[in-house]
Order: C-alpha cells, then structure tokens, then sequence
C-alpha cells in the first residue's frame, strides 16, 4: 500500500499536461454537479468526473474510444490545468471499460485485482458480444483492444488530488466480482456503479456476486455514511439509496425464497414478483426481477 501510495503522489506530481491537449467543446448539456468536487455526465452509463486542485480522476470510459475520447475531453474542460489523469471503472463491462483507448497518453489506469482477474477471463468476449448487439455498436467497438492497468489494488487504494480524495473501493462480489465503489472526501459522494442504484432492480451479471454477498457490500456501504450518490444507470440521490437498495434486495430475496419452498418455478416466482414490483412502484424505470430471482433460486443457501 505504501508503495502504491508513493507510486499514485509521483505520478500527480509529473509535469505532463494530458489534458491541457484537449480544446474540443464539452458536452455541456449532459453534464451535471453532484458535489463540490465531482461532475457527472449523465448517459449510459453515467459518468463521474471528480475534480481536485492537480488531478482529475474519472470513473468509467462509455463505449468504446469515441466516447472515451469525448470523457476524457470533458474531464480536460473542466480542469484544464489540471497535470494529471486518473481512470478507473466500476467493472469490466465494456460500457464502463472498453472507452480506455480513448483516453490521452500519460493517464494513469487503475482497478482493482478481482476486476482485473474477469477482465482477463471475460473482458474481450464481452466486447465482442457488444459489438454485434447494433451497426452503432460494431463501429464503437470494432477492434478495441484493452490496455494492462497501470496499477491495481486489493481492497483499497486512496488518490490524493488536491484538497479532495478519492477512496477506490473493492468490497466484494455484487453485479459483478470486482463491482468497484468510489468514495470521494469531503464531499462524502458515492460513486456507486452498479451496486447502489436509483429505483431499478439489480442484476447479478453471470457468475458475479451471490444476493448474500450483495448485501454484505451493502452493508460496508453503509458505514460510509455517503451524503451523495450518482449509481451508473440511474438517477443521482442522496445517502438513502443505500438502505433502499438492501430492503429491496433483501424483500425480493425473502419473497423469491419463500415462492420457491413452495415448489413455484424461477420463471414464474420472476414473472409475479416484477408484477408486483411494478404495482408497487409504477414510477420505477425498471421493475423487471426475472434475473436476480434466478439468483437467488441457484443460491447455495
Ligand atoms: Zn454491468
Ligand atoms: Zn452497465
């Protein structure tokens, strides 16, 4: 850690200017203020953009290098004196990683070791699935090729950008194994990927978390105590969406448990509790349960 520490204060303190480079206009029209230090361009996914005295760090690249190109160019108009370029993303799915090579030379990749791992396992297949999705999509991710991390962390890593820092979370499996939180101090703002979200039911991707191990995150969450949060797919909030998303996780859970001990399939127990859910909450962007009751029915319990 302490040479990690060493390491992330050099690099803000080289002198290359990577974003000085970039005079292209911002897209001002989706990006938004969360918090003293932190922006947001909002869109799929949305974008963090914390912003300190001598270094930026953002948070998940969109789709492919076009877009990241245009992050990159956001983070440089909103610091332009800034000297240093820190990029992390919350997890390997190509939306939130696969805009790397977008980013100007010098910027500093960092993740954590357990996204990394499916990066390497899963992060080319998924890019290839992507690109067949849309024409748009091809283009976006046509002959991506992802770059090494310049760092990776185990548990925590802390980056001083000058009167504001940035906490790298890792703290378990939930959408995904290596689901990274960001927590930004003073302004006490969560950037919380996929495991904090705004009215939208999760999805536990693939073989990523388990709802058990979804919760013991949520419960680290917690005791951050986040004023601010800005979820990647959703609506930014405020530090209640943290307990919202336990006491949902954890009454469809209960729900989907008790349909199976009475011999109700995964298809229909989904099928009833999105019903329900959309009953419950007719504002909700998404209501749809079939995933995570999956989840939960393969469950070891
Ligand atoms: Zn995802
Ligand atoms: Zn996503």
């Amino acid at each position: 850690m302490k040479s990690l520490l060493r390491l992330l204060t050099l690099a803000v303190l080289g002198a290359a200017s990577a974003c000085a480079q970039m005079s292209q206009p911002m897209i001002d029209e989706n990006t938004t203020k969360i918090s003293d230090h932190v922006w947001a361009i909002m869109g799929f996914p949305n974008i963090a953009i914390v912003v300190g005295s001598h270094a930026t760090l953002v948070v998940d690249t969109g789709l492919g290098p076009k877009n990241g190109a245009t992050v990159a160019r956001v983070a440089g108009k909103l610091a332009p004196n800034n000297t240093k370029l820190f990029l992390t993303t919350t997890h390997f799915h190509p939306e939130h990683a696969a805009g790397e090579p977008g980013f100007p030379p010098g910027t500093i990749l960092i993740r954590n070791v357990v996204q990394q791992q499916e990066m390497e396992k899963h992060g080319q297949e998924m890019i290839n699935r992507f690109a067949t999705f849309s024409a748009q999509n091809q283009e976006l991710l046509g002959g991506v090729v992802l770059r090494p991390p310049d760092v990776t962390f185990d548990q925590q890593a802390t980056i001083d950008l000058g009167g504001v820092t940035a906490r790298l979370l890792w703290f378990g499996g939930a959408h995904t194994k290596g689901d990274e939180l960001t927590f930004v101090e003073p302004d006490r703002t969560l950037i919380s990927g996929d495991v904090v979200q705004n009215k939208t039911m999760p999805n536990i991707f693939g073989d990523g978390g388990t709802p058990a191990s979804w919760l013991a995150v949520l419960d680290k969450v917690a005791a951050l105590n986040a004023e601010h949060i800005l979820p990647d797919h959703s609506a930014p909030g405020d530090g209640s969406l943290v307990a919202a998303e336990r006491d949902l996780i954890s009454e469809v859970r209960t729900r989907a448990l008790a349909l199976k001990s009475q011999g109700l399939s995964a298809d229909d127990a989904g099928k009833q509790i999105s019903a329900d859910l959309k009953t419950q909450h007719p504002d909700w962007p998404n209501t749809n349960a079939a995933g995570f009751v999956k989840s939960v029915y393969t469950e070891p319990q």
